[in-house]
This record gives structure tokens, C-alpha cells and sequence, in this order.
């Protein structure tokens, strides 16, 4: 059997990104069409893709709350709160692989920058100074937000906020975002694309809030790059190619929180088993195959645990659509 190689790690990433990507957009289309029929009147041939909450991790968050507080999950987008658990196992255990490995604007945004360096021939490199600043913007949003849901947000008011027409149809909303775009709305995504083209990872770098709590809880993942530095030639070409702009070759374990295991250190080091992507508590080289597996089996454990469990698919019905659809206009942003 050929062997599992360092490169073919790499690529195994990349394939896992894209059929993510396509099983996302297939999402949306899926929820799209549900959503036009009712809108248009017509009987839905497709059932709702409860995966479509994927796209709530704000609800999420105050469904995670709501769950510690009661001990029950709210069954009207459960799947928001099971598809942020599995993410945040992800990064619990495996560094921030949901981001470099399956996150969609992940994928987008480092294909943005390929683009860009093979259109312009580089990409540019914010002055250190000002990289520096810029990402701390994202712990300030992750700030707002943890400060707004987790701290603030009284325990009484978690179940208001989940049994309301507005969290119903966020998801609704969040179609609308995409298909009903404003001016505003295009602008900034304009902006956000030539800028990903620009500069490598822009959104995910200095913007995500997601990204951010991602990383902090990647602190404690015991999965690290690790240096053996007895064989290391200090050739510096990880430090080259790692898109997080990381000195790995300065590092004996990288701890950075904007590591995202994508391997592409590991996958350039030109010396057998210096860089390895293992278990901090682990000595000798792991076989290259187990963090890809890790990583791809902590997200679809924790899906399916969730389906198995029945908390997967929303108490709402067809229905419950069909009146939420008349009342979004009224539902204030
Ligand atoms: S250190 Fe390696 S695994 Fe981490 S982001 Fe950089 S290239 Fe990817
Ligand atoms: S690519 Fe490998 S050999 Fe070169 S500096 Fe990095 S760890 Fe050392």
C-alpha cells in the first residue's frame, strides 16, 4: 500500500476543504429552494437541511448558555448548538483545524490569496506593528459578543430569547443576507474579497470572532507542530510557506493560537520526521495519517452523536415556516 506521505496529508486537506464546501453550498441551495416555495406558495419538494444552522454560531452561543443553565438543549435549532460543539471539540483537541480544514470562508479566503499571489505575483505583508493591532480586532468582536451573551445576558432571558419568532428565523434571515443583498451589504463583501486577494487570510486573520475563540480554546489542544531541533538544518522554509505567518523554525512546539494545523510546514520541511504534527505528551514521530483522521472524525463524531440523540432537527414545522416567512419583514435586525 503507498504510504501516507507528509504531501499527501496536504492534499488530503484540500479535498476534505472543497467537498466541504460543496456540501455547505448544497445546504444553502437546499434551504433556498425550501424556503422560495413557501414563499411563492408552493408545496417544498425538499425537506430544511438542519445544517443550514451552521450558520448561527451567534444563537449558538446563547443556546450553549441556555443548555449549562437548564441541562436541556432548545429544540428550535438544535443543530446550531450541536455543530458549535463539535467545532470547539475540534479545536479542543486538534488545534484550530475547523478553520483550515473545513471552515467554507476558510477555504474561500485561502484561495482567495493563491488567486491573488498567482494574478500579482505576491502577496502583501502588513507591517508588523500594524498586523499586530489589526488582530487584535477579532478578540475585541469575540470580546463583545462574550461579554454581550455569556456575562450580561441574564439566565431568565436565555429561554425569551429562544422561543422568539426572531431566533426562529434567523436561519430565514440569514437566507436573506445572501439574496436580498443590500448595498452596504455587497460593498463589504466586495471589500473583503479584493482584500482576501491581497493579503493572505484577511478575514479570517484580523476580523473572525469565530477564529479568535477558536484559537484560544486551541491553547490547551495536546495535537501541536513539534520542531526536533537536532535535525533541523534551519532552512526556514516552513516559516515560509505557513500562511499564519508563524516563525516556526524558531519554535520547538508551536502554540500560537493562529495555528490552524493545515500542515503546509509539515508537508515543506524537506528532512523525514523534524516537523510533526502529534500529541505534545507524545515522543516519537506519529504516522502522518492520524491528525487528518483526528480531525475529519471529531466533527462527524460529534454531528452524529448529536442526529443519534435526536438533536438534529428543529421542532419547527413546514407550517411554522410558512407563518415565520410573513413575519420576517417585522422582525427589527
Ligand atoms: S504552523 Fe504549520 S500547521 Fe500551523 S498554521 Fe503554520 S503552516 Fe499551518
Ligand atoms: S523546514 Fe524543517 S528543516 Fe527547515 S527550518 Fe523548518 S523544521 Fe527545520
Amino acid at each position: 500500500m503507498a504510504e501516507f506521505s507528509k504531501k499527501s496529508a496536504s492534499t488530503f486537506r484540500i479535498i476534505v476543504q472543497w467537498c466541504f464546501l460543496f456540501w455547505v453550498v448544497g445546504i444553502g441551495v437546499r434551504f433556498a429552494l425550501f424556503i422560495h416555495a413557501l414563499e411563492t406558495g408552493a408545496a417544498p419538494l425538499v425537506s430544511r437541511p438542519p445544517g443550514v444552522e451552521g450558520f448561527l454560531p451567534i444563537g449558538a452561543l446563547v443556546s450553549l448558555k441556555y443548555w449549562l443553565f437548564s441541562g436541556s438543549i432548545h429544540p428550535v435549532h438544535p443543530a446550531a448548538l450541536i455543530i458549535f460543539l463539535s467545532i470547539l471539540l475540534m479545536s479542543l483537541l486538534a488545534k484550530k483545524s475547523f478553520c483550515s480544514w473545513l471552515c467554507p470562508v476558510g477555504t474561500l479566503s485561502e484561495w482567495a490569496h493563491k488567486l491573488g499571489r498567482s494574478w500579482f505575483g505576491w502577496n502583501f505583508r502588513i507591517w508588523r506593528w500594524l498586523d499586530f493591532f489589526l488582530r487584535g480586532i477579532k478578540y475585541f468582536l469575540l470580546f463583545f459578543f462574550v461579554k454581550l451573551i455569556l456575562v450580561d445576558m441574564p439566565a431568565e432571558a436565555l429561554g425569551g430569547f429562544l422561543d422568539a419568532p426572531y431566533w426562529a428565523a434567523s436561519d430565514i434571515k440569514m437566507l436573506h443576507f445572501f439574496t436580498r443583498m443590500s448595498v452596504t451589504t455587497m460593498v463589504v463583501l466586495v471589500s473583503m474579497t479584493l482584500l482576501s486577494l491581497l493579503f493572505k487570510n484577511f478575514w479570517c486573520r484580523y476580523l473572525c470572532p469565530y477564529g479568535a475563540l477558536l484559537g484560544l480554546v486551541s491553547f490547551v489542544s495536546p495535537f501541536k507542530i513539534r520542531r526536533n531541533k537536532t535535525g533541523c538544518t534551519g532552512c526556514q522554509r516552513c516559516t515560509a510557506v505557513c500562511p499564519s505567518q508563524i516563525a516556526v523554525h524558531t519554535c520547538t512546539t508551536v502554540s500560537s493560537p493562529e495555528c490552524t494545523g493545515c500542515l503546509t510546514c509539515t508537508a515543506n520541511c524537506p528532512e523525514k520526521d523534524v516537523l510533526t504534527m502529534q500529541p505534545v505528551f507524545w515522543k516519537r514521530p506519529l504516522p502522518v495519517w492520524i491528525y487528518p483522521t483526528v480531525v475529519v472524525l471529531i466533527f462527524f463524531a460529534g454531528v452524529g452523536a448529536g442526529m443519534a440523540n435526536g438533536y438534529w432537527f428543529s421542532s419547527l414545522s413546514s407550517a411554522d415556516y410558512e407563518r415565520l416567512i410573513s413575519l420576517v419583514p417585522y422582525l427589527s435586525h
